[in-house]
């Protein structure tokens, strides 16, 4: 145990930094921040510009990414309902804007980060409704009705299934790129291995990059870090586990140094998300944080060179809902 404590600390202290690889960088170079009005007129896919959509599905993780040349990808699908809530993102929210905002019905990858139900959860109804052609897990055993059901209609629609762990290059298309960088390993015996256990994936457009974490904590951050370093660097970070207390360590922050944080979390959630410790920790180094519970819907527009960050009340979205299990109003 003792040799075990103290090889670990060895290995941090004089392991020798990890090369900066140009391969799994943005490229260096001017970024810019415009308005929203920038875009206008060029609001087209394929076109040229990357569009990141961090939903607001109250408690829960829903992203949705349209790459230049119209790759279509689903990270995670917020909760779906219960006994105690009617509640169902894929049919309330997810459902309702790609059909009303991105006037489509299909999706080329859904990357489930991970089998907790405010991930998992509304990807059922997704799968039910939407034509998806790839699903990304990162394959843990996992005793749900929800995840057995999402299972199922894998194989029921013949989606192409994959169980992915880090270090590997993901094709969305010919004009971003994309890699895992987590899970390192399977993680058994830690805090939450669920979470720890969660896809992570970096996307590149030219100088921008962004790193989706889904609901990682410190054993998996600290694997990341002793094994990409600098490379975990990303523009736009995607704050892990809805800015719990559990998550973001120093070292991983560092390693990322984002200039943005999004946290995607539901007002007043029996988990206290985010902690107050964790604002902390981005205010100090000058991150801008973007929160769904208090601005609602996140929207990143960017050339690769400009940028511009947009917040949305999208609430209304809730009248095209499809959920059978909520009335209408
Ligand atoms: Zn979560």
């Amino acid at each position: 145990m003792f040799f075990g404590v103290f090889w670990i600390s060895a290995t941090f202290l004089f392991a020798e930094p990890i090369p900066y690889d140009p391969f799994l960088n943005a490229e260096p170079g001017k970024i810019i921040r415009v308005t929203p009005d920038y875009w206008k007129g060029k609001l087209h896919w394929p076109g040229e510009v990357l569009k990141v959509v961090i939903l607001d599905v109250w408690q829960g993780d829903a992203i949705f990414v349209r790459t230049p040349d119209d790759y279509r990808v689903l990270i995670d699908g917020g909760q779906n309902s219960s006994p105690f809530s009617t509640f169902d993102a894929g049919y309330d929210v997810i459902i309702p804007y790609l059909k009303v905002i991105e006037k489509i019905n299909s999706l080329d990858t859904v990357v489930m980060t991970h089998p907790h139900s405010d991930h998992v959860g509304g990807l059922v109804a997704i799968l039910k409704h939407i034509k998806v052609k790839e699903v990304l897990d990162p394959g843990m055993d996992y005793p749900s009705g929800t995840y057995d059901k999402f299972l199922q209609l894998i194989e029921e629609h013949n989606i192409t299934y994959r169980i992915v762990k880090d270090g590997e290059v993901l094709r969305w298309g010919k004009k971003v790129r994309a890699f895992t960088f987590g899970p390192v390993r399977i993680y058994h015996g830690t805090n939450s291995d669920p979470n720890n256990n969660s896809i992570v994936i970096k996307l590149i457009y030219r100088r921008i990059s962004f790193l989706f974490t889904g609901d990682c904590e410190e054993a998996s951050e600290i694997d990341m870090v002793a094994k990409y370093g600098e490379n975990l660097r990303s523009f736009f970070l995607k704050a892990p586990h809805h800015g719990s207390a559990t998550s973001i360590v120093d070292e991983f922050l560092d390693a990322v140094a984002p200039k943005y944080a999004f946290i995607s979390v539901g007002k007043h959630n029996k988990f206290g998300h985010p902690s107050p410790r964790t604002i902390e920790k981005y205010m100090k180094r000058g991150i801008e944080v973007y929160r769904t519970d208090l601005q609602g819907t996140i929207i990143v527009l960017t050339d690769g060179i400009h940028y511009s960050i947009e917040t949305k009340y999208t609430r209304w979205l809730r009248k095209y809902s499809m959920n059978p299990y909520r009335k209408k109003d």
